[in-house]
């Protein structure tokens, strides 16, 4: 099934001059970049997009970590584009992240962790258009 799912390169990466190593790890992987843009989120958006965050003793130092800098923010299409990212990202803690996957090579903590993937394809068509209008989304 073709589908499109979110992804964030968190501010520790981008920071790290680590975009075009983790964009190739997507299309090594057959996913397409549909849509990208960067951006420096206003507090007030961090905190609308990690709602359902809102309880978690993380939530606010969530919050201040992505908005300490820029954040890549893309759609990835291809076949069963939600779980494969999930897949290619790894486990949203280092040391429970299987090798070769995006996070075990570029995260430095459970929170700074260079990714930000969709989890379900719910979620992914909420996530796409938090950030995305249609006519900035080029589905191939
Ligand atoms: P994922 O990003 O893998 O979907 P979650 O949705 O559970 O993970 O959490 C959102 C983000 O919050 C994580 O990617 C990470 O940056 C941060 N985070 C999650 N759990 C923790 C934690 N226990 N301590 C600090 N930050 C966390
Ligand atoms: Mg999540």
């Amino acid at each position: 099934m073709q589908e499109q799912t979110l992804s964030i390169i968190k501010p520790d990466a981008v920071e790290k001059n680590q975009i075009g190593n983790i964009l190739a790890r997507f299309e090594k992987e057959g996913l397409k970049i549909v849509a990208a843009k960067m951006l420096h989120l206003p507090e007030e958006t961090a905190k609308k997009f990690y709602i359902v965050h809102k309880d978690r003793p993380f939530y606010m130092d969530l919050v201040r970590f992505m908005i300490s800098g820029p954040i890549l923010v893309l759609i990835l299409e291809g076949a069963d584009a939600v779980a494969k990212n999930r897949k290619i990202m790894g486990a949203t803690d280092l040391a429970k992240a299987e090798k070769g996957t995006i996070r075990k090579d570029f995260a430095e903590s459970i929170e700074r962790n260079a990714v930000h993937g969709s989890d379900s394809k719910e979620n992914a068509k909420v996530e796409i258009e938090f950030f995305f209008t249609k006519k900035e989304i080029f589905s191939r």
